[in-house]
């Protein structure tokens, strides 16, 4: 038996690079950390930019490693997009959002909207709609207070099936925001096409304000676009005061950024809402 196992792990390193044997580890351990609910959300808040309050927050996923701590979502996403868990990662933030939403609802804390995140491959997946719409109804959460982000690229990998999967999404009365405007080198044609609501001016553009003339020339552009298309503009990554009131002066919608928040622990987000005063 010994012969045989030293045979297995000289078949390992032969065939498979470090790479994919790290990859493999990872996998595995993720798959123990959907099974052993080793993941938590945190809200970050997006504020009004007439009143600065809090009128929604973004769902962002972190793995709680209970030896790597708090590990972030841009290592784990890609790989669950990869080796195929993000379907089931994807409903537990469904899941969780909806009932987190309910919960705050009902301490009786002002509502708010909740924005979820979509992955590309969990968008493509056929039964999107019916777990949607499955966790609304368990939840007793209000699908006009959930908001799904998706990404431009998502909407043009195969933009027939995109369509009629935004258009059931917005049938629930769920609002759809596209993420990270602006940055997917795509045809603008969608944005008259599908059911859109939010556009979210990505932080790579806010980051250059004031002084960047092409990012703010960039993000004005953009404004005045949504406005034209009747559609709300969230910014995000703000990180001053400064870029705020620009922003606010443009006539930007929303903002998101550390300036306001950082993404915080419901408890935390409680606590905003409860105070339910200006950031
Ligand atoms: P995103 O959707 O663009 O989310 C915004 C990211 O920017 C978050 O990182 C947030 O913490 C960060 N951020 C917010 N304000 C600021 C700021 O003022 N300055 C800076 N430097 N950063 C700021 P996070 O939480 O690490 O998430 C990274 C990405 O992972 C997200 O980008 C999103 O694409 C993905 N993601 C997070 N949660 C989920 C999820 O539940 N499902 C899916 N499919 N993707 C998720
Ligand atoms: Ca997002
Ligand atoms: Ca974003
Ligand atoms: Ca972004």
């Amino acid at each position: 038996a010994k012969e045989k196992g030293r045979n297995c792990i000289q078949f390992f390193s032969a065939d498979m690079n470090a790479r994919a044997y790290e990859e493999l580890l990872m996998s595995k351990a993720l798959r123990d950390a959907l099974d052993q609910e080793q993941f938590v959300l945190h809200y970050q808040p997006s504020v009004c930019l007439d009143t600065f309050k809090i009128v929604g927050v973004e769902a962002l996923v972190r793995w709680e490693h209970p030896e790597q701590g708090l590990v972030p979502p841009s290592t784990f996403i890609p790989l669950a997009e990869r080796n195929g868990l993000i379907g089931e990662l994807g409903r537990w933030v469904f899941r969780e959002a909806c009932r987190q939403a309910v919960a705050w609802r009902d301490q009786g804390l002002p509502s708010l909207r909740m924005a979820v995140n979509v992955s590309a491959r969990q968008f493509g997946q056929r039964h999107l709609i019916t777990e949607l719409s499955r966790e609304i109804d368990s939840s007793g959460m209000l699908a006009s207070d959930l908001h799904i982000e998706i990404t431009e690229s998502m909407m043009m990998e195969n933009p027939d099936r995109a369509r009629r999967t935004l258009e059931a999404v917005a049938r629930m009365g769920v609002d759809i925001a596209v993420d990270d405007f602006g940055t997917g080198h795509s045809s603008l044609s969608y944005l008259k096409d599908f059911p859109i609501h939010y556009l979210k001016v990505d932080r790579s553009f806010v980051m250059g304000l004031p002084e960047d003339q092409d990012a703010l020339a960039i993000v004005r552009a953009i404004v005045a676009m949504a406005k034209n298309l009747k559609l709300k503009v969230i910014a995000e990554g703000v990180e001053t005061a400064r870029q705020r009131d620009l922003l606010a002066e443009m006539g930007c919608d929303e903002a998101q950024g550390y300036f306001f928040s950082r993404p915080r622990r419901a408890a935390d987000i409680a606590q905003l809402l409860k105070e339910n005063r200006p950031l």
